[in-house]
């Protein structure tokens, strides 16, 4: 059975609790982040804690603890699971108060949850055969730029895909992609750009994307970020996806049409190699 950490606490996890009045499971009034573990150790976690400092802040949410309390707190969380390779989930909210639609009283206290969650990351299946996915329109609301637990959409997007027989759900808005279910999107053209949208409220602002890119630049890739439409990823060389679950996993079908030879590009293949070898020198 897993430890788990809820207010200050380290429980099993049967024993954890959170009030009925906690405003994230009344009104999804909280924030998360997801952190990468390799080794035993964090992948990009300064990243992960920068943003969720910018989505409390957007949400007039108070910060839950400081960022080496944090860092403490996510490396027990490894230690006592034994956690080799997985996630870390770090759930924040407006905390407990009188059931209202107006935030409570300043001095209200943040609930704080993190869990683990073990699972394999470098050695993914997908990563050899590719994903593939169908559209969706986006449904979500206009402020996908903040980290919230409104997870309800994408948790619909991923079971029509499940319902269509492939594995994921890439989500388009005035004939655009804006991003996958759980992770940004990118094409590669005839020409070999790597494509992805441009960082806004449309979309997550991934902390895997913002490596990758980098990674990217470094490596000699031309990168342009702008949006593009369902119908230039179906002719696109190469299609991927950045997450911090996933790293970067190559799309091989979009809505039925196969992407180039409908085998692992070789930019995603290689994005995710150098990916890796990167997460891995600089993990904490
Ligand atoms: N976009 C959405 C909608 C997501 O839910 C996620 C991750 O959960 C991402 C993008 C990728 O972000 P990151 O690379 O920080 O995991």
């Amino acid at each position: 059975m897993r430890t788990v950490y809820v207010n200050g606490v380290f429980c099993p996890e049967t024993e954890a609790v959170v009030s009925i009045f906690d405003r994230g499971f009344l009104f999804a009034d909280g924030v998360y982040e997801v952190t990468g573990v390799l080794d035993g150790k964090l992948i990009d976690f300064s990243g992960h804690m920068a943003r969720l400092r910018r989505s409390l802040a957007e949400l007039e949410l108070r910060e839950p603890a400081q960022e080496d309390k944090l860092l403490s707190i996510h490396r027990q969380l490894v230690e006592k699971n034994d956690l080799v390779e997985g996630m870390i989930y770090m759930q924040v909210t407006r905390g407990a108060a009188d059931r209202d639609f107006l935030f409570p009283a300043d001095d209200t206290k943040p609930s704080l949850v993190l869990f683990t969650q073990s699972a394999s990351l470098r050695d993914k299946p997908a990563a050899k055969t590719g994903l593939r996915v169908v559209t969706v329109p986006d449904l979500r609301w206009a402020r996908r730029d903040i980290k919230t637990v409104q997870l309800l959409y994408p948790s619909m997007a991923k079971m029509e895909a499940k319902r269509r027989g492939v594995d994921d759900a890439w989500m388009v808005e005035d004939g655009c992609v804006t991003e996958g279910s759980s992770n940004n999107a990118y094409i590669v053209d005839a020409g070999g750009t790597l494509i992805t949208r441009p960082l806004n409220h449309a979309i997550l602002h991934g902390i895997t994307r913002k490596a990758v890119l980098r990674l990217a630049a470094e490596s000699g890739l031309a990168v342009e970020e702008r949006p593009f439409t369902v119908e230039e990823a179906k002719v696109a060389r190469e299609a991927f996806i950045t997450s911090a679950s996933s790293f970067v996993l190559p799309v091989v079908e979009i809505d039925g049409t196969t992407i180039g030879d409908g085998r692992p590009g070789e930019i995603a293949t290689r994005l995710r190699e150098i990916y890796i070898d990167e997460a891995l020198k600089t993990a904490v």
